[in-house]
């Protein structure tokens, strides 16, 4: 099929780039490089030695989607382009109000006026809120804390209210859960350009020596160690779930959690890191982060039945990609 993936240039596009391409199916890019870069492009090709199409452009930008519609039968989409860092979301909530759901408005508009079916759309466990785990995608959604989840939610059901209206579009709303890791080759990977916000990109980097020590936010929660527990899922996992999902897509909305299921708090991810990679990871308590909840771990049943789809890598692979990747990264990058 020809796919065109928006946001491919990114952390999770471009391992769904590399698991699209290896599948056989002739992949378009359409990134406008505000959180990436363009050689992330020539990345993948050297990966996969198979080439792609790649457009420059803003997915909010109707007139510049609609010339890629005009070149190319695409026969599906993945929409991965977005903004997601959830602190500038509430410094910023026009931008990601207008960035997030605009984008998802202008493709799926061309999708009709072309009618193309396929639609994966990427979603987040922050939809959940604080709901009981594991978070099950029957539970009604809760407000989410932060303008960044809200463009979720509001994606979601905007392409929810255009599969009801239209019975042949095919909707996937995939919700990750918290993507780590990266490509076994450690040539693409995540990097977060300054501080990273989140919990591996910190980790990676204060064992590389660019910043001094983690900062743990809370040991109160009620979990076992008193440290938030996530789902950590390996990023290519999350790259084949995509794939699972757009094989098996049918007409009308599906929604699946893409996590691992299990839960693994702060300490334990440290420790891990620790033990696999035989560096050290200095970290001091601090209180916790606002917004953040306790627990956050997915019910992955449905995505194992309807999709056949299961992660397959542990936390010792994540940790270990994560090193790799950052290992070669040039010292002074960041
Ligand atoms: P990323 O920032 O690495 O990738 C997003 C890509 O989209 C970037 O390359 C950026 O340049 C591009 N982009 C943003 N706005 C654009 C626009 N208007 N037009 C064209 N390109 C645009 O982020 P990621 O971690 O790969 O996340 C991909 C998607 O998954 C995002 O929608 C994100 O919200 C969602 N998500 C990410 C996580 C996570 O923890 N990484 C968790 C849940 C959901
Ligand atoms: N976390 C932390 N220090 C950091 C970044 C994150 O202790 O520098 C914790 C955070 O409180 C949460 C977990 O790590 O319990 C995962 O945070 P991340 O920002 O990676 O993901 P999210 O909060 O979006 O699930």
């Amino acid at each position: 099929m020809n796919i065109l993936v928006t946001g491919g240039a990114g952390y999770i596009g471009s391992h769904t780039c590399v698991v699209l391409l290896e599948a056989g199916h002739e992949v378009i890019v359409a990134d406008n490089l505000c959180n990436s870069k363009a050689e992330t492009i020539d990345k993948v090709e050297q990966i996969t030695n198979k080439k792609m199409v790649f457009y420059p452009i803003d997915v909010t930008d109707e007139e510049a989607v609609e010339r890629i519609f005009a070149d190319h039968k695409i026969d599906g989409v993945i929409h991965f382009a977005g903004l997601k860092a959830v602190a500038e979301s509430v410094e910023k909530p026009l931008e990601y109000y207008y960035n997030n759901t605009v984008s998802t408005m202008v493709l799926a508009k061309a999708c009709q006026r072309h009618g193309v079916e396929k639609f994966i759309f990427s979603s987040s466990a922050t939809v959940y809120g604080e709901n009981e785990v594991p978070f099950v995608e029957t539970m009604d959604l809760l407000p989410a804390a932060n303008p960044y989840g809200e463009t979720k939610a509001i994606s979601e059901r905007i392409l929810m209210d255009t599969a009801k209206a239209n019975s042949k579009f095919s909707v996937s709303l995939l919700r990750y859960f918290n993507p780590v890791g990266a490509h076994e080759s450690g040539f693409i990977g995540e990097e977060p350009t300054g501080i990273p916000n989140n919990l591996m990109p910190y980790v990676t980097q204060v064992a590389k020596g660019k910043l001094e020590k983690l900062q743990v936010f809370g040991n109160d929660y009620p979990t076992p160690d008193g440290t938030g527990v996530r789902d950590y899922i390996h990023v290519m996992d999350l790259a084949e779930g995509h794939v699972a999902s757009l094989d098996r897509l049918t007409p009308g909305v599906h929604i699946y959690n893409l996590g691992t299921g299990q839960g693994i708090s702060v300490l334990q991810l440290v420790k891990a890191f620790e033990e696999v990679n035989g560096v050290r990871v200095p970290y001091e308590i601090m209180g916790r982060r606002p917004g953040d909840i306790a627990e956050s771990y997915a019910d992955v049943s449905k995505a194992e039945k309807e999709l056949n789809w299961k992660a397959k890598r542990g936390i010792k692979e994540m940790v270990r990609d994560a090193w790799r990747f950052e290992s070669q990264l040039p010292a002074a990058q960041k």
